[in-house]
């Protein structure tokens, strides 16, 4: 047994080592502070304290409920909502209680985006169109019908009219924003109109958008008409992993409570809110420039890239206005190979990012584990510290491997040496006092 255990203690330190000496570019993931990550480990994960704070099932819970009541007062002042659930363990449990509150029992409709234009396997049906099994969350759990929204290829977003069509004749029950490739603000205020008309409750996945939108960037959809926005609060929000929904629509509040406890949760990861209260005490501090200098180094990436002979899509509306780029990697199939080889390729030079879908490949015959594109994320890489002309590093790097051809293994030491001047995390309290005293102040 002990040496299983020195086992794992290895295999941790060995990913701790490689993760500080790589360019963490995942578009989903951030890293936490250290005052986050010393709330996250306090005695809180050792408890329960089912149902709303002040009326629990679970005896000792006092200080639980006062912490709780921070952190959803803070996420109602960052997001400007009036009710914050704090309690769902992660986004997709948050999208399971908007469905359980905006969906019936049987046979429930909803529109949303596809999973291969960027939509989440959150959103997915039980079975695609295409008649191939895709197991997703709305389909499976909550039995939901789903109808894709129409997508644009060459604008990367919603297409309105095209859309209003579908929600007209379909008629769900909820029309669902949001997704995983998510590039530019959806048409929330001229679709969810078009929702309401057919009595429709409007939804947002803010999963991937919810720090941007929190700083006030990307776009505000409490203020576009949606009813209700779930998140996870560990992608552009950099907190643990964990969920959040909000809303502004008071008369929906208790159903939107009973749908989270009882319907869905019973412990809800208690350390994870104490965590949470400390990061979005953090963003409220720091984050409109921590998410303005997100978005303007996903921004220039896309343009070192580009000038670098690396495609990215959307040149024509400046690659972006969120965290992520996406990068059609095609022209690399012969040499190379697609997404999945050049992850991996990357990956030898600890340069960590995903392969993607593109909108187009299911048409061209490409299928999701080697797929034609790449979705590279600034979020992890900011909090570092970098700026712009560290993209033109990265930039540098990744066509070092792409273009040049240069073995990985030689380029994953210059990548290494990189690294060595951003070992701290910004934009977040330096000590866990600060944190401390922000709560006294607030
Ligand atoms: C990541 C993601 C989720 C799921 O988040 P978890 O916190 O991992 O459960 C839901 N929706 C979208 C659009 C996402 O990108």
């Amino acid at each position: 047994m002990k040496k299983k255990i020195e086992k794992i203690r290895n295999l941790l330190m060995e990913h701790h080592d490689w993760f500080k000496h790589s360019i963490p570019l995942i578009a989903s993931e951030n890293i936490t502070s250290p005052a986050v990550d010393e709330a996250c480990s306090c005695d809180f994960s050792h408890r329960y304290a089912e149902g709303w704070s002040g009326q629990r099932v679970y005896a000792g819970c006092k200080y639980i409920d006062k912490v709780e009541d921070i952190c959803m007062d803070l996420a109602n002042e960052y997001f400007k909502s009036i009710h914050a659930d704090v309690r769902p363990v992660s986004g997709v449990v948050a999208n399971l209680t908007m469905y359980n509150a905006f969906t019936s029992d049987n046979n429930g409709k909803m529109c949303c985006m596809s999973i291969v234009r960027g939509g989440h396997i959150s959103h997915g049906p039980r079975f695609a169109k295409s008649g191939r099994e895709i197991f997703g969350t709305a389909g499976t759990t909550r039995g939901l019908n789903i109808e894709y929204l129409t997508f644009d290829n060459d604008e990367m977003n919603l297409d309105i009219d095209a859309s209003a069509k579908i929600i007209r004749e379909f008629k769900p029950e909820l029309v669902l924003f949001g997704g995983s490739v998510f590039l530019f603000p959806h048409p929330v205020k001229e679709l969810g109109d078009v929702a309401k008309e057919v009595g429709a409750k409007v939804g947002y996945d803010a999963a991937h958008v919810a720090g941007l939108i929190g700083s006030g960037y990307f776009q505000d959809p409490l203020r576009e008409g949606a009813d209700a926005m779930t998140m996870s609060t560990h992608k552009t929000l950099p907190g643990p992993q964990h969920g959040t929904l909000v809303s502004n629509r008071e008369d929906l509040i208790e159903t939107l409570r009973s749908c989270a406890f009882p319907a869905l949760l019973s412990n809800h990861h208690l350390h994870n809110v104490a965590g949470l209260a400390i990061a979005l005490a953090e963003m409220l501090e720091y984050g409109k420039e921590y998410h303005k200098n997100v978005i303007e180094n996903a921004k220039a990436l896309g343009q070192a890239l580009h000038e670098r002979g690396i495609k990215v899509l959307m040149e024509h509306k400046g690659f972006t206005e969120s965290h992520q780029i996406v990068v059609d990697i095609t022209d690399f199939e012969k040499i190379i190979g697609l997404g999945g080889d050049i992850e991996k390729l990357l990956e030898e030079a600890n340069i960590i990012l995903n392969r993607n879908l593109l909108p187009y490949d299911i048409a061209q015959g490409r299928h999701y584990q080697n797929p034609g594109g790449l979705r590279i994320g600034t979020s992890e890489i900011t909090r570092l510290g970098m700026g712009k002309s560290e993209m033109e590093d990265i930039a540098e790097f990744i066509k070092k491997v792409l273009v040049e051809k240069k073995d990985p293994k030689k380029v994953k030491l210059e990548v290494a040496e990189f690294r060595k001047n951003f070992q701290e995390i910004k934009y977040c309290f330096q000590s866990v006092n600060k944190a401390y005293e922000y709560f006294e102040f607030y």
